[in-house]
């Protein structure tokens, strides 16, 4: 197998990401396809790494009907960059953040009877309709109403003449789990709460339940809209519950050694001299550090592929750089090209493998990707 060391190293960049739209694209349709109903695309926490705004407009030209945010500030910015898409704003609100809301067409979510007074004085002042979708906790334990204080809320809601009822949700605790029955129990629950709803309010609202996990693996979820984030990137919600075998993994972690040096038996390698070489060592300095995301851990648990081989890092990671033992790479040069999560030749660092080195989850390692990682895309919309 044949490697090519440093197959275009982006000018100006020492460690950047190749995000794929294409594969945004193509995954975005295929859940619609999934679902058979509407889709919003959930592009909170910066697209989970991979740049709200691009993912977002890619969503839209694949056939999304809406965008997600977590928090309001999110769907400011994609309005700012002309986003047309009806946005809902998933998390809280503060009140003093409503009038730039709703100013901006945001969707907002309610479950308790003080934000939606002050969603609506908010609305009434600025001489617009609130548009709100009430959350109810069927089993999540986060935000959201009790499903058996829907009907009195639904009721106060009508009383708000600046505010429409545009919908209704909950949210899974764990869809991505093997077992679905406590996803089922969620299911009933909300089934039960949204049975109260006369035919006509039942047709004017979108209900929606189902995240990633939800809509592949759950279908009596999907109701009227979808809600999928994590495997708009093709990255899976679980070991347990994973996207269909042809989605596209959009992002590839790169960075270049920047310096090969040979430790001598007893030289010490970086901060804390927490390598000391027993025998000699070829090292490679890479241009990737923790403040890129790039967690600092025991060098064991952390591997980039550089010249097609999976290696091991060395000694204690700096804020920019690391590195990485290439004696078994004699070749090793600066210049050449180092995955951190993508493919090199054979090689493969999926997302996963990361998380699972780190102990965590695939969507911790690309939402922790810095804002100073270079973004750059490899397909347009
Ligand atoms: C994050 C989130 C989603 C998307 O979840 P994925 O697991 O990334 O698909 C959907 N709905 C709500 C309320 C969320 O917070």
């Amino acid at each position: 197998m044949s490697v090519s060391p440093s197959s275009g190293t982006p000018a100006g960049h020492s460690t950047w990401l190749e995000i794929d739209l294409g594969a945004v694209a193509h995954n975005v349709r295929r859940l619609k396809a999934l679902a058979g109903t509407r889709l919003m695309a959930v592009v909170k926490a910066n697209g989970a790494g991979h740049g709200a705004i691009p993912v977002a407009r890619t969503a839209a030209q694949a056939g999304a009907d809406w965008l997600g945010v977590a928090r309001a500030e999110e769907g400011l910015a994609l309005r700012a960059a002309g986003l047309t898409l009806p946005i809902l704003v998933l998390g809280y609100t503060p009140p003093a953040d409503a009038a730039a809301a709703l100013a901006a067409d945001l969707s907002l979510t309610v479950y308790a009877a003080d934000l939606a007074q002050a969603y609506h004085a908010a609305a009434h002042t600025l001489g617009r309709t609130a548009r709100l979708h009430v959350k109810v906790d069927t089993g999540m334990s986060r935000l959201g109403l009790a499903p058996a204080d829907l009907p009195a809320f639904l009721e106060l809601l009508a009383a708000l003449p600046a505010v429409t009822l545009e919908g209704i949700f909950t949210h899974f605790a764990n869809a991505d789990d093997a077992d679905p029955a406590f996803a089922e129990l969620q299911l009933a629950r909300f089934a039960q709460a949204v049975a109260v709803l006369t035919p006509a309010q039942r047709a004017a609202v979108l209900l929606h339940t189902a995240n990633s996990a939800a809509t592949i693996a759950l279908p009596a979820s999907r109701y009227d809209l979808v809600r999928p984030g994590i495997s708009l990137y093709g990255l899976h919600p679980s070991g347990e519950v994973r996207c269909p075998p042809d989605f596209r993994v959009a992002l590839t972690w790169k960075s270049v050694v920047s310096h090969v040096r040979t430790l001598a038996p007893g030289d010490s390698l970086g901060y804390g001299r927490a390598f000391i070489a027993e025998r000699e060592t070829r090292v490679a300095v890479v241009a990737v550090g923790y403040a890129d995301g790039w967690r600092r851990l025991p060098p064991q648990r952390n591997r980039v592929l550089l010249r097609g081989h999976a290696l091991p890092l060395l000694g204690r990671e700096c804020m920019d750089q690391c590195f990485v033992d290439v004696s078994r790479v004699p070749a090793a040069a600066p210049g050449d090209e180092v995955v951190l999560i993508g493919r090199q030749g054979d090689a493969q660092i999926s997302a996963e493998d990361v998380a699972q080195r780190w102990g965590t989850i695939n969507y911790e390692v690309t939402s922790g990707l810095a804002e100073r990682v270079t973004r750059i895309y490899t397909s347009a919309p």
